[in-house]
């Protein structure tokens, strides 16, 4: 490991790293060290590796030898570019301590800024800048930066809420304002700052017990250690664990000369973004103020100032903007937007400070945007020539298109309505209703069409009976892996956790949020993508995508890249043409015994249930004529809709006893229609009885030991398809085979297909009517003896429910009880019903695939579990070399992006 490189240095139009060295100089070090690079005006300085921090934790948190060295020559060499010496007397320069990871991880680690002052170097920085008050404030930045990060966090100290050394040493300089009637920090004198820094260091050593480092070298690597620590702080390890970010990336360590913002009126500080991150609209966005230092624009202590004259709103529009007051500032940060977005051909989020009108740049990075955002940047960015249509399609995450899919709380009416509690996002989209404090209540009101919110300090598994009828969710407790975190992202429902100011009074029905007191039945709205709560019923609005040319543009890109199809599961003509309009290309999944349930099945779930209760094929075919017209009408009105596409269509699947009556009323007329005596309905509904009924008799094996079930079905499918044929209308239907395990099942079946074919072109007098006959792929033998079943089969369609539920061995109805659990505790990274176990089950898959291409190159293959609207899990069929993937109606517009996405990012690795 001799001189092994651990220190990278970046400033004066140069720099050792590059921006795609992210995972060794953390995403902050690496767009400095590009920045330099392109010529833009950085400090100097340099970035610690992300391999010290791992190697920091492997040696009992202690450096590699070779780093203090390296880092002395890099400070020599900042040294050398400014002209000033750190922790000299008459000429100081002073640090800043940054920390960077590979991916930013908002607010979750720490910076020291001001690094070097102490009573040795002060005299002469005020010397030299003839700025007493600018060094004070300095040094009160940093007695309160340091002894927060350096000397309370990063030695575990955990004080309570409200006593920890910063709050302590802000409620002194809130007396000093006090006592003086101050408004702002900026009011604050030389000679205040100089007496309150006094009192913050006594305050620190009576607080920790330790007096306040007055030795430049000590702050350093104080401030560098503490970096270190808080790669491993209570915030964000449990950050990582929700973004999935791996323990062992480490953190850089960015230490760079200081630019100071808070010199006086001709300094100034500020964020940008390059293009507007709310609309994604091509306007230089953001916001700044004058004689400020650091956070102070994000932390909310003044009211931030406009950037430029476009940006200002109401609360800023009578403070100057950048633009304003130091145009040629303003004019030079412009022309920085323009090279940085040619640069990187993303937007930006920037920050820069301003010392005596000089600008000085601090960091670049990809600028976050909500989905309406960056659909539109997108496309325009595609469109002004800056990326191809290929990386266009890439900028947007699947997901995003929620954003257009779900209502969201009216942003006009939301942006004047104070809310009066805040939580964490835990769910997408705005939802409204009226409070109910049970899962039993919101079952019972939200199952009767009323909008009702649940609102608990927490939920359990035994809550989601309410959670899934109530419109949105909001707990006082709880982070973003809560159960009702977790359980409403799944759902896509509208959710705030950890909502602080609420607290609830089961006893007498109530809520208080701070003062405010609602009772139970009354109307709140939620804002889940940014954590708010409002009292009263605030409109939502839902966005039309239709409406939306950027939307229309991506799926038109998106169309022309993807190589999967998209078809959706629907089984009634009202969500096909649903489905239609978001540009499903056919039906993976028509479920025959839908009309058996919901509106208007009373009829034929009664004809069904006189089947269920036959006792010889007499008599279940009597009663099989009388439910064939149901069937048939049933699947010919959506085969009509869905005209020119295929459908495939899933004979009965469910085990029978789902449908028995479980009401006394209900058995009573059954017997009598049925002309037996109830206790003979009651011995033959017990023989029905399974212990497994999920692996009971149900799928192929009612067709096998009723084969007058299977028969009535395909009678009613094909003669449908003859029938719109003859109507002039193009259909292919597909007969699909459920729960097959033996190849031998499907042979049986097809025979009985082929049977009535015949029949049904006789009948019709036709020569030939297109149909294909297949399987679904949900039992793991079915995936093992792929290649005999294609042998019989003419398509599969992969069942990843239940493949999943067999595969894995976990009970689909039953797994609340301890995915919770399991996501918490990083067990599984994510629920495999949601998300293909592509490492594991997705082998049996694969296998699946490739023994059924085999014997049949030209198989048609398809999935039609809850994954096909999964991104994730698109992506996984379009590298399987699926031939399309199907999902519920609203997810089609996710499935096409996310198979276009998969299509790029093949190419790109070719
Ligand atoms: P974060 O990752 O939380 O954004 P940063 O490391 O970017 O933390 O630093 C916090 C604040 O301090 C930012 O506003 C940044 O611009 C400012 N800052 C960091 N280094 C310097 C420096 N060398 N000179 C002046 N300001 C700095
Ligand atoms: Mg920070
Ligand atoms: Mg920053």
């Amino acid at each position: 490991m001799n001189n092994y490189k651990y220190v990278y240095f970046f400033g004066d139009g140069k720099a050792d790293g590059t921006a795609g060295m992210k995972n060794l100089l953390g995403g902050k070090g690496a767009n400095l060290a590009e920045m330099s690079n392109i010529g833009l005006p950085v400090p100097p300085g340099f970035t610690i590796t992300t391999e010290v921090c791992t190697y920091y934790y492997q040696h009992e948190r202690t450096y590699p030898e070779e780093l203090k060295p390296q880092v002395e020559e890099a400070i020599k060499n900042v040294e050398e570019i400014l002209g000033k010496k750190f922790a000299d007397s008459e000429n100081t320069l002073l640090f800043s301590v940054r920390s960077g990871a590979r991916i930013s991880m908002p607010g979750m680690m720490e910076t020291v800024l001001n690094v070097g002052l102490t009573s040795d170097t002060i005299p002469g920085l005020i010397k030299q800048t003839k700025n007493e008050r600018f060094v004070y404030d300095s040094y009160r930045r940093l007695i309160s930066m340091y002894s927060d990060v350096v000397m309370e966090k990063a030695m575990g100290i955990r004080p309570k809420e409200g006593q920890g050394v910063r709050h302590q040493l802000e409620r002194l300089l809130e007396n000093v304002k006090k006592k003086n009637g101050y408004k702002n920090d900026t009011d604050l004198t030389a000679d205040d700052l100089k007496e309150l820094t006094e009192q913050m260091k006594l305050k620190v050593e009576e607080v920790l017990g330790e007096e306040f480092p007055d030795n430049p070298h000590d702050q350093l690597w104080g401030g560098i250690s503490a970096v270190f620590q808080s790669w491993n702080g209570k915030r964000a390890k449990s950050y990582r664990k929700i973004e999935g970010i791996p323990e062992e990336w480490g953190t850089a360590v960015n230490v760079q000369a200081m630019v100071f913002g808070n010199t006086g009126d001709r300094s100034a500080t500020g964020v940008a973004f390059t293009r507007d991150p709310a609309t994604g609209e091509n306007q230089f966005y953001g916001e700044w103020l004058i004689n400020a230092q650091g956070e102070d624009v994000v932390a909310g202590i003044r009211t931030p100032f406009a950037l430029n004259n476009r940006a200002k709103q109401d609360f800023n529009k009578h403070l100057p903007s950048l633009e304003e007051k130091m145009p040629e500032v303003y004019q030079k940060l412009s022309d920085i937007r323009d090279k940085l977005e040619r640069h990187y051909k993303d937007m930006q989020d920037l920050e820069f400070t301003i010392e005596d009108g000089k600008l000085w740049m601090l960091q670049t990075r990809v600028g976050k945007r909500n989905g309406i955002a960056a659909l539109r940047m997108a496309v325009e960015m595609q469109r002004e020539g800056l990326i191809p249509k290929e990386d266009a399609v890439l900028r947007v995450k699947p997901s995003q298109l929620d954003e257009l899919l779900h209502p969201m709380v009216d942003p006009k009416l939301e942006s004047s309505h104070t809310p009066i509690g805040k939580g964490l996002p835990a769910g997408p989209g705005g939802a409204n209703g009226k409070i109910v404090f049970t899962a039993d209540s919101a079952e019972e009101l939200g199952t009767k069409g009323e909008k009702v919110i649940l609102v608990r300090d927490e939920t359990s598994p035994e809550d989601v009976h309410g959670m899934k009828p109530a419109q949105a969710i909001l707990t006082s407790k709880g982070g973003m892996t809560s159960h009702a975190a977790l359980v409403a992202r799944g759902w896509g429902k509208c959710c705030v956790v950890g909502c602080g100011d609420l607290r609830i009074d089961m006893e007498n029905k109530k809520a208080t949020f701070g003062d405010k007191v609602l009772k139970e039945g009354d109307w709140i709205t939620l804002n889940g993508t940014k954590g708010l709560v409002y009292e009263g019923e605030l409109p939502l609005v839902a966005i039309d995508p239709e409406q939306n040319e950027h939307y229309k543009q991506m799926l038109n890109w998106a169309d022309q890249l993807r190589r999967l199809k998209v078809r959706t599961n629907t089984d009634t003509p009202a969500d096909t043409k649903k489905a239609l309009e978001f540009g499903a290309e056919g039906i993976g999944l028509f479920r025959i015994e839908h009309m058996f349930y919901g509106e208007n099945s009373e009829e034929p779930l009664f004809i069904l249930r006189k089947m269920i209760m036959s006792n010889s094929e007499k008599e279940r075919r009597a009663v099989l004529d009388e439910l064939f017209p149901y069937m048939k009408s049933d699947i010919k009105s959506t085969l009509s809709v869905m005209d020119g596409y295929p459908v495939t269509v899933r004979l009965l699947d469910p085990p029978l006893h789902e449908f028995v009556p479980k009401q006394a009323s209900g058995r009573e007329k059954l017997a009598r229609e049925l002309r037996i005596d109830t206790d003979e309905l009651k011995q033959r509904f017990e023989n029905l009885h399974e212990s497994n009924p999920m692996m009971g008799h149900r799928g192929v094996r009612l067709g096998v030991t009723y084969p007058e079930i299977t028969e009535t079905q395909v009678q009613a499918i094909l003669e449908a398809a003859a029938e719109l044929t003859q109507e002039g209308k193009t259909v292919y239907p597909e007969i699909m085979i459920p729960v097959l395990g033996h190849v031998n099942e499907l042979r049986h079946q097809k025979n009985i297909v082929e049977r009535v074919y015949q029949r049904v072109l006789e009948k019709y007098n036709l020569d030939k009517l297109d149909h294909l006959v297949g399987t679904m792929i949900e039992i793991p033998r079915a995936c093992l003896t792929a290649d005999q079943i294609a042998e019989v089969a003419e398509f599969f369609s992969f069942g990843t429910n239940d493949l999943t539920q067999m595969g894995f061995g976990f009970s689909r109805d039953d797994i609340g009880g301890f995915l919770v659990h399991y996501l918490e505790q990083g067990i599984l990274p994510d629920d495999p019903f949601q998300t293909i176990d592509q490492e594991g089950l997705g082998l049996l898959i694969k296998m699946g695939v490739e023994k059924g291409r085999n014997t049949d190159p030209k198989l048609k293959i398809g999935i039609c579990g809850e994954h096909g609207g999964d991104p994730e899990s698109v992506k996984f069929c379009h590298r399987v070399r699926m031939d399309y993937v199907s999902c519920s109606p609203f997810r089609v517009p996710i499935a096409r992006l996310a198979a276009a996405q998969a299509a790029v990012e093949e190419a790109k690795m070719n």
